[in-house]
């Protein structure tokens, strides 16, 4: 660390100090999105920035409820160290736990200095990097739904839906929120500096939406990483349970993580925009929409990342069911929302709120960045209820031809790189064999009884 930083150092660890602060939480994603990381006491972030947080780089192997998969560079090889730096741009206060102020990690390899190909944050700042060789800087904005659950011993797994009556999508007030919950959440991540623009009830029972504002890809993500474990820790300080889960029961639907795309030029200019273009359409937007589009098989492999994902999948679900596109129609897997000039964007709606927001938006923009390098081209919109399998190919039905599409995609592995899709597979691969091996209450009911 330089003087220079080393006082700056200092200086906001002072500034921290007269706030009231004396613990920082440094988070940082893992393969699954969720959060990692120390809480540290103040005084040992002039330390931690310096010299990073040490944690085992078998963090990025272990799956939701501590298993581990052998991938190189972790426990085969000893379990060595990552080190964690605070990122201080991204230090804010946390509105719920008074005296901790959070911020996101960045990691790196202490043999190398460099990133480890595990790290999500780092794998879409590489993906970035292209766009950016292209002179083109990409804008998301996230949408997460979400459902929030109250505790009771009696209900299936010992989770019920808050506020379960059906029919209040998009309603706002007690009716449908008889506790405040959405009232109370908006101001919480408001105050945490998530931009947040507004929330409101969806289709299903208990479940919610809010939505992010859009902006350039990193920080998108890094908000909608905040986002969801702020949601959750939020909900478990209350004695709840926020399930992104992508299906979450047989009988409602599931919870999305659409992700609006559109590309800015070095003048801030949207290049997806072009009125005398059919659709008013660029170009550009075509060839993006049809990289998504081409890609969109192994691209479920990151967006749509569970077992349970594939259940979220159907026609008449507004979740997509076939690999197409259309213009205002939530329908399609690729929407085209009807505003144009600086909002022309893609909303590609394929992806589940159990999404590492890192990867997902990794995998969107490489996508669009293959589509537009090869100026491939889209077939024609859908129109109406696109159920019709002989339109358009069917998207994976399970994790495991996901992976296997992944696996297949090599111009995608060129983007995102050998080693981090390598990791992945195996992960994944690992999760779906403990899946497999696993009796399910679905077996039990089907067949204990008339075989
Ligand atoms: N819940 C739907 C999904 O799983 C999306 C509903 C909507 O259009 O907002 O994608
Ligand atoms: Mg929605």
């Amino acid at each position: 660390m330089s003087a220079e930083t080393a006082d700056r150092v200092r200086r906001r660890t002072e500034a921290l100090a007269a706030e009231g602060i004396d613990v920082v939480r440094v988070a940082y994603p893992d393969m699954l999105g969720s959060e990692r990381g120390r809480d540290i006491l103040l005084h040992h972030l002039p330390h931690a920035v310096g010299h990073g947080l040490a944690f085992s780089r078998a963090v990025y192997h272990t799956g939701a409820r501590g298993d581990h998969s052998y991938i190189p560079g972790g426990l085969e090889a000893g379990m060595p160290d990552i080190l964690v730096r605070p990122d201080l741009t991204t230090l804010v206060a946390l509105p719920w736990e008074p005296g901790v102020a959070g911020c996101i990690g960045d990691v790196r390899d202490p043999a190398t200095g460099l990133p480890v190909p595990e790290s999500p944050r780092d794998l879409l700042r590489q993906v970035i990097g292209l766009l950016i060789d292209g002179d083109l800087t990409a804008v998301v904005g996230p949408e997460l739904e979400y459902v929030l659950l109250d505790p009771d011993p009696a209900a299936p797994g010992g989770w019920r839906r808050y506020a379960p009556a059906p029919g209040h999508v998009y309603t706002t007030g007690r009716k449908g929120d008889p506790d405040g919950h959405l009232l109370r959440t908006v101001r919480a991540l408001h105050a945490l500096g998530l931009d947040v623009s507004g929330g409101n009830r969806e289709f299903d029972s208990g479940q919610f939406e809010i939505n992010l504002s859009h902006c350039e890809a990193l920080d998108a993500a890094d908000r909608a990483f905040r986002f969801k474990a702020a949601i959750k820790e939020l909900a478990h300080a209350e004695g709840r349970l926020a399930t992104f889960m992508a299906k979450p029961f047989n009988d409602g639907g599931g919870s999305g993580f659409h992700l609006h795309l559109s590309l800015v030029d070095a003048e801030g200019r949207n290049v997806f925009d072009a009125p005398r273009g059919a659709h008013g359409l660029s170009a550009t937007a075509r060839h993006a929409l049809a990289g998504v589009l081409a890609h969109a098989p192994a691209l479920s492999a990151l967006l749509n990342p569970t077992v349970n994902s594939y259940k979220r999948f159907g026609p008449d679900t507004t979740a997509p069911w076939l690999i197409n596109w259309g213009l205002d129609n939530r329908n399609a897997l690729v929407r085209i929302p009807p505003e144009r000039g600086g909002a022309t964007r893609l909303e590609v709606r394929l992806g589940d709120a159990t999404a590492n927001p890192y990867l997902a938006i990794a995998g969107v923009l490489a996508a669009a960045h293959l589509g537009i390098a090869a100026a491939e081209e889209p077939p024609a919109p859908m129109t109406g209820q696109g159920h019709d399998m002989g339109t358009a190919a069917a998207l994976p039905t399970g994790l495991g031809q996901a992976l296997d599409a992944l696996e297949a995609d090599d111009r995608l592995i060129d983007v995102l790189g050998k080693p981090f899709v390598a990791a992945f597979l195996t992960f994944k691969r690992d999760e779906l064999a403990r899946f497999q091996r696993y009796v399910t209450d679905w077996e039990f009911r089907e067949y204990a009884g008339i075989t």
